[in-house]
């Protein structure tokens, strides 16, 4: 079965979560449950931290089913600075 990518952004920096990669670890919903929640839908709130903390959490994900861009610059999560 297909699974497409889910994006998302809070005018910083673009969120995007790739399901088929996921294996569920939950680091993120541990790490970071303001923003990456398990029980509602949409999962991923980015309203619910910081741009800085948000990145750093994408940064665990074991699986790389969570990568982060600058909006304005394009870079993703590894040449991430803000
Ligand atoms: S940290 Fe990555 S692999 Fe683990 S549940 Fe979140 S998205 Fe999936």
């Amino acid at each position: 079965m297909e699974t497409y990518k889910n994006v998302y952004s809070n005018g910083e920096v673009i969120v995007t979560y790739e399901p088929s990669r996921c294996i569920h670890a939950e680091a993120c919903a541990k790490g970071l449950s303001e923003v990456f929640k398990t029980s509602v839908i949409p999962w991923i709130d980015l309203e619910g931290a910081s741009t800085k903390k948000i990145i750093s959490q994408v940064k665990k994900c074991p699986s790389g089913a969570l990568a982060c861009s600058n909006i304005k610059t394009k870079q993703f999560v590894k040449d991430f600075v803000i």
